[in-house]
């Protein structure tokens, strides 16, 4: 699927230039904390018999770290995280919505986890498809995105199907990193802090600690909330939606147990687990072991539709106010999306 965007999806994307800024903010970054720890930290223990042991490890394992961080961070930023096919791997599922008319998608709507309060088949106005589940639209990408966590400005791309594990990479390796310059670093800050060192190398070298703490400590938080997410199998829109529902988080439908969520996100192979490549298997269009998408009968389809109307005219009001009053959860990027659920909280009704 990653290799498959849209043409309008891609034709879109990158053309704005103002949005490269937060991706030149961050290397510029890592720039910096590059130089300031070979420079003044690495290099100078090299230089030392006593600890020139210890440097070459620390210059070896900070570097691997630091490769592999700018490997994930250029597949993230590069990696198209899905979008929605015109028809499926084997021709028979056609995804375009054209309004006021059946098509065979539509008929088959029983094969859906999610769909809209009318108990009908979720679709985007914007780009005219049906949208499968944990599928949203991201107005800064102008596209519908696959199992979409959320639209990271950070690497002007959003997080989906297809990106979610080197995004997720992205956050291991950058908190190793951090942790390495702040922890290593610390004596050699330390023993700079004296009137014969050179002022403006003192200064880089509080600064380059100072910041790697404050990185350290905000990818920290965020690693951590991410992981459990992925334990919990949810996505960032989809915890929004629970959170503001407030619903228990472990009723989650696409739960496939601790090993099992990991693997959704990980991959399926443990050995590549933290190797930017061996991405999960799937095509981002189904995640449960539901009806096949074409098998449902029409009449399996209306009871399904009878059903969840039932179920979902009792707190549809409710929802509908809570949705609407409601931003993001701490990362502040659940608005940037059409994010739409379960429930049918859905901008296209
Ligand atoms: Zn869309
Ligand atoms: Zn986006």
């Amino acid at each position: 699927m990653q290799d498959s965007p849209s043409a309008a999806g891609s034709k879109v994307r990158f053309s704005e230039p103002a949005k490269f800024l937060p991706i030149g903010f961050i290397c510029v970054n890592i720039a910096f904390l590059w130089t300031v720890y070979m420079v003044y930290h690495c290099i100078p223990l090299m230089q030392e018999p006593a600890t020139s042991r210890q440097g070459i490890v620390q210059t070896l394992v900070f570097n691997f770290v630091f490769l592999m961080q700018v490997t994930c961070y250029v597949l993230c930023i590069t990696t198209h995280p899905g979008t929605i096919p015109d028809t499926d791997e084997t021709g028979l599922a056609d995804w375009s919505y054209v309004p006021n008319e059946p098509t065979k998608m539509e008929l088959a709507g029983g094969g859906a986890h999610e769909t809209k309060r009318s108990g009908d088949r979720r679709h985007c106005k914007w780009c005219a498809k049906f949208k499968p589940d944990r599928c949203h639209h991201c107005r800064v990408c102008r596209t519908c995105v696959l199992k979409m966590d959320h639209h990271c400005p950070w690497i002007y791309n959003c997080v989906g199907f297809s990106n979610h594990k080197y995004f997720f990479l992205l956050l291991c390796y950058s908190v190793i990193a951090c942790h390495i310059i702040v922890w290593t670093m610390y004596g050699s800050v330390k023993s700079s802090v004296n009137p014969d060192t050179e002022f403006f190398q003192m200064f880089l070298m509080l600064f380059g600690e100072t910041l790697a703490t404050l990185w350290a400590f905000l990818i920290t938080l965020f690693l951590m909330f991410h992981t459990w997410l992925m334990l919990k199998a949810m996505t960032t829109i989809e915890f929004c939606e629970k959170s503001m529902k407030r619903t228990a988080y472990d009723s989650n439908a696409y739960d496939r147990g601790l090993y099992g969520n990991i693997r959704s996100v990980l991959g399926d192979d443990p050995l590549f687990w933290f190797c930017p490549c061996s991405l999960p298997s799937g095509d981002g269009l189904n995640f449960t072991e539901e009806a096949p998408l074409l098998g449902a009968s029409s009449k399996d389809v209306e009871s399904g539709r009878a059903a969840r109307k039932e179920k979902q005219m009792g707190d549809n009001a409710t929802h509908k106010r809570k949705w609407k009053k409601g931003g993001g959860a701490g990362t502040g990027e659940c608005g940037d999306s059409e994010a739409s659920g379960q429930e049918g909280l859905d901008s296209s009704d």
